[in-house]
Formats: C-alpha cells, structure tokens, sequence
C-alpha cells in the first residue's frame, strides 16, 4: 500500500507505539510497524491524539481588555461587551478572532465550536467575519458557528429575525441565554423552535450562578423529550450544579443523560467569576463534570474566553483547561486525569456530533503529537504539543524547549 506519509512511534491512548499510514489526507493504516517507502514523520514513541476539540469559544468578543473594564461581576462583563460590541468592525472581529486562533492552532486544537452573539447592536458584523476567518483558516482548524443572544431574546426585540438570517446564511447551530431573558423557558421553547425550523442542534448557555434554586436545566431536558432532540442539545456553565449536594446532582445527571443533554464546564471563566461574594472559604463555583461523566453525561472542558471582562487570561491551550480542572475537582488518579483529556478530545467530539474523529481509518489525518507519553502524564504534566498534521499536512510545529549547561 502506498502511503503519502507515514507517522511513525506514535503511541495511542496506553498501548504500545503503532505507524500511521496516511493517504489523501486520511488515516489508511494503524499498525505495529509499516514498511512502505514513503516519507515519514517520527513521534518518537510520543503520545498521539486526534486534534484537541474546542467545543466553547467565543472568538468574537476575545482580546478587548483594553476596551471594557475588568474585575467587575457577571452582570459588570456583560454591559461592558454589550458597550464595546456597538464599535466592533467586521475588520476588528476577524483581526482580534485571527489572533486567538494563531493561539490555538499551536496548542493542538483542530475542531472549534464559537459562539458568536447576535442582536441589534452587533447585528451580523461579527457572524460574517467569523464565517470569513472560518474559510481562511480551514487548513488548520474546522470551525462551526453557533449564533446566540447573549442580552436576552424576548426581551430584545430584532434579535429573532437577525437569529434567523444568521441561520439562513450559515450557522452551524444556534444556542441561547435564558438566564438574561426577561422569560427564560419562553427562551428555551423559542431557541427549540428555531433548531427544528433549520435542522440544526442547540448549545445553551444556561444558569450562571450559584444560587440552587430557579434552575432551567430540567426544562431543557423536557423541551429536548418533548421535540425529540436528544443527542443534539447541550448545555454550558450551569454553575448551580456546583452548589447543590450530591445526590441531587446524580438525579440531575441521570436526567441529562436520559435526555440526551450533553455538558460543557468551562473553568477559567467559573473560576474567575463566581463566587465573588464571598471574602473567605470562596466557592469554587466548576460544575464536576467528571461526576456527571459517571451519570453517562457526554461532557467537555473549554475555553470560553480569551483577554476579556469575562475572562483576562488565555493562552487557548487545552491541555492547561484540562490541569485546570483537574486541579479544581481535586483529581489525580491516572484514570480520572485521562477522563480529563478525554474531555477535550473523545468526549468533546462526541458532544458536537463528530462523525469523523478519533484516530481510526478512514477518518481524516488529524494528529498531534504531545510531550508525553500517557494520557495522564500529559495532564499532570502540561505536555506541550510539538506539532501537528492537519488532513495529513504538517500545520503547526512548536519546538521543544532547550536547555543549555555551562561548558
Ligand atoms: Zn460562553
């Protein structure tokens, strides 16, 4: 068999290293050792994984710390992107956008669920230049916009029908911010609505605090049954279920998975967010995503955001967002740190309805090659990712680092 490159000494998950044949741009074989005459890249028995999976990132509103005001609350980050988004330029959004993707091309990540706001003092400026970067950049990461009112849909009149255009000219998906609408199930049933007009799945971002009671999350598991959209909703923050015990949670995990609710924990952002009432014993504030994982809920850990009011920190890497939470939820057993990987990579693929991902024949040559050998070890250990190849081409290389004895 002939093969356009051959990855050689790449170890997948804990077995031993295999080569990987690859041929127009698709894995073609997985084995011990491949003899072709071809060219070759050496993984040097280094961890493999599939590209990293990005499955909450809001690369509209990314880089605006010189525009907003930072350390404030929830509610403070949001009026300030609401201010600053009525300047925001096509030219301005792919720019700041472009800048947070040069970030993650190195880290590894290949597949990018956005989330890109809609509404009347944005409009569609920032949803047409994420649909420019996302041709521009398609040699290295596949990008699909999910398009949401982050002030509300009831309560915001025109952002409906800019939520439709933006479905019509291309959203992948469209998600929804009931905890900012004026009636937060009319929002969900509304966002429900829409999917089904288009065909498309739905990511909430849902409640946002730490306050038990008022949750939303069993009347998205209801609308899911009710409109047979199991499997294709998921929600993200629902930082409530950091704040209710534990049985409660399990009742509730057992409820999303039954629905087909998938979950996304973003840490950085919770972290930074939550909580800040408190001047001591300060709550964490981080969904425990491995717990729900336990319930049969497809889970994943993202970024949310990047240099903003929301967020001012980044550097997109999500084998750090992985450490990060691992650190929070108090995990260090190997399994329970691979679970971690797992949910940037296996778990968060299979919440956006990957077909084509994991490293299998026939699936696209998506690879990266970390700094480690274990699942675990690159967890615990913040691997960096040395290069990658995208569809079979090499799309980023990041050298390991050199240290340098006297004499
Ligand atoms: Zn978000």
């Amino acid at each position: 068999m002939a093969f356009d490159l051959v990855l050689r000494a790449a170890r997948v998950g804990d077995a031993n290293p295999v080569d990987i044949g690859l041929r127009n741009g698709l894995i073609a074989a997985i084995e011990p050792s491949i003899a072709a005459e071809a060219p070759s890249e050496d993984a040097g028995g280094r961890l493999v994984m599939p590209g990293f999976v990005e499955t909450h990132l809001h690369l509209d509103k990314a880089c605006i710390l010189d525009r907003c005001r930072v350390d404030g609350t929830l509610a403070d980050a949001i009026a300030g992107v609401a201010v600053a988004k009525r300047a925001f330029t096509e030219a301005d959004v792919y720019a700041r956008a472009e800048t947070v993707l040069k970030k993650a091309i190195p880290q590894g990540t290949m597949r990018i669920r956005t989330h890109v706001e809609v509404d009347p003092r944005v409009a569609l400026r920032s949803f047409n230049a994420i649909k420019r970067l996302r041709a521009d950049y398609a040699w290295a990461v596949d990008i699909e916009i999910c398009v949401f009112p982050q002030e509300g849909l009831l309560n915001d009149p025109g952002t409906e029908e800019l939520l439709v255009q933006a479905c019509e000219q291309g959203a992948d998906l469209i998600g929804g911010c009931p905890y900012t609408d004026s009636d937060p199930h009319g929002q969900i049933a509304r966002i429900f609505e829409i999917a089904k007009r288009f065909d498309i799945d739905i990511d909430f971002h849902l409640d946002f605090d730490l306050d038990p009671s008022r949750m939303t999350v069993e009347e998205v598991c209801r609308q899911a049954d009710l409109h047979r959209w199991g499997g294709r909703v998921a929600i993200g923050h629902v930082t409530k279920l950091s704040a209710i015990p534990a049985d409660r949670l399990v009742e509730i995990g057992r409820r999303l998975s039954s629905a087909g609710v998938g979950l996304t924990v973003l840490p950085a952002t919770d972290l930074y967010l939550m909580g800040r009432g408190h001047d001591h014993n300060v709550p964490r504030g981080v969904t425990p995503a491995h717990w729900l994982m336990e319930q049969g809920v497809t889970c994943s850990l993202a970024t949310n955001n990047v240099l903003n009011p929301f967020t001012p920190f980044g550097d997109a890497s999500l084998v750090r967002m992985a450490n990060l939470y691992a650190n929070v939820a108090q995990l260090g057993r190997p399994v329970d740190l691979a679970a971690c990987l797992d949910m940037v990579t296996g778990s968060a693929a299979r919440l956006m309805n990957l077909k084509d991902y994991g490293i299998a024949v026939g699936n696209p040559a998506d690879l990266v090659v970390l700094d480690a050998t274990t699942p675990a070890g690159a967890v615990a250990e913040l691997a960096q990712p040395l290069f990658g190849l995208k569809r079979g081409r090499r799309s980023f290389t990041r050298d390991a680092a050199v240290i340098h004895p006297p004499g």
